[in-house]
């Protein structure tokens, strides 16, 4: 049954109506305004789809766009020192310049190797195809279907290197669309991207913007002041234990942590929850830390001696790691918390500004 109500305009529908791909109808002036060719596409039936192929991914290109550059950066890394110590023993240049060519020779193929195992995993992942229908944007893959609720998904115009497989392409990536459980580049065909963009300017879909400035303003506020406790609990440890290294050593580990809690609620609050969610993982978060406590621990029992450092690199190690699994398991619920709230809301409420009601 046609709904007598356009959700874009909330007029009567008067002029054709026409069905579109999240079960509304619209009235044709407001399909017309936003594209002529969306109304024509959709009344012929057309279907918003899109497909990556393996064919479409090689491994020359996931080379020359992504390892190449990570080849030359590490290269160069383990070059540089390497050539100032030569050239400071006075070694010939022809045995400098034969020693550059053989490392970077060997780092190359590395990463070339590297890009060849990517590529093949990439390919079992293939071929994935996007497709929205009834209020539901679908992948399909070989390892089955993933669905979800348009109302839950966001989008934005252009690409987002967290779909790795782009490295892999030469296809056009016109956009990216950001479900719960994934970032997919897509956009492939120009004809097509058109009326996905037109769709989801008509039923303004949200646009993701991720906040850049913002994140590293935070980022930035989470060093400093992550600092300030590392310098204040550091005068404190270095008087009550006798060991000044504490001063210079807790100060680093707050910026570090500081940096890290704020990178935690950053992801908390990607609109990719489910990725989110393995991101977020207590027991990865606590290890992290452990790692980062242990270490300057270490280095600030070591003036006493190996056992004194590794007594202190356990119980510093172990602080931290509770400080990150539990900042961890705080943002995990909280997170979850948001998507309980997601999916317990009422269908009527799901009508949003966008005009979609749930009615599937
Ligand atoms: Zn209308």
């Amino acid at each position: 049954m046609i709904s007598a109500v356009c959700p874009r305009c909330k007029e009567p529908i008067l002029d054709e109506a026409v069905l579109l791909w999240n079960d509304r109808h619209y009235c044709r002036s407001c399909v017309e305004a936003i594209s002529p060719d969306l109304y024509t596409f959709a009344t012929e039936g057309g279907q918003l789809v899109d497909l990556l192929e393996p064919d479409d991914i090689s491994v020359s290109q996931y080379w020359r766009r992504f390892q190449f550059k990570v080849g030359i950066a590490g290269g160069l890394l383990f070059l540089l020192p390497l050539t100032v110590m030569l050239i400071r023993n006075n070694a010939p240049l022809e045995v400098v310049i034969g020693f550059q060519g053989i490392c970077l020779s060997f780092v190359m193929f590395y990463c070339w190797w590297i890009s060849c195992g990517k590529v093949k995993h990439f390919r079992t992942h293939l071929p994935r195809k996007v497709v929205l229908e009834r209020l539901h944007i679908k992948v399909v893959t070989p390892d089955g279907e993933q669905t979800s609720l348009l109302t839950d998904c966001q989008w934005k115009p252009g690409t987002s290197s967290a779909d790795e497989v782009l490295f892999a392409t030469s296809l056009k990536q016109g956009m990216t669309i950001y479900t719960p459980d994934a970032v997919i580049n897509c956009g492939h065909s120009s004809e097509l991207l058109k009326h996905w963009c037109a769709f989801f300017r008509l039923v303004e879909l949200p646009v993701y913007t991720p906040s850049r400035f913002q994140n590293f303003l935070s980022l930035v506020g989470g060093g400093v002041a992550g600092y300030l406790v590392g310098l204040l609990s550091g005068k404190l440890y270095a008087i009550e234990l006798n060991n000044p290294a504490w001063e210079f050593l807790l100060p680093i580990l707050g910026i570090l942590d500081g940096v890290c809690l704020v990178g935690l609620s950053i992801i908390s609050r990607k609109p990719s929850s489910k990725l989110a969610d393995q991101l977020l993982h207590p027991a990865l978060w606590g290890a992290e830390f452990f790692k980062m406590g242990g270490s300057l621990g270490f280095l600030a029992g070591f003036r006493w001696g190996i056992p004194s450092a590794i007594i202190s690199c356990l119980i510093c190690g172990s602080i931290n790691a509770i400080i990150g699994g539990f900042a961890a398991w705080h943002f995990r619920s909280q997170l979850q918390l948001r998507k309980k709230n997601l999916v317990l809301r009422a269908p009527e409420k799901r009508e949003s500004k966008a005009g979609y009601r749930y009615e599937v």
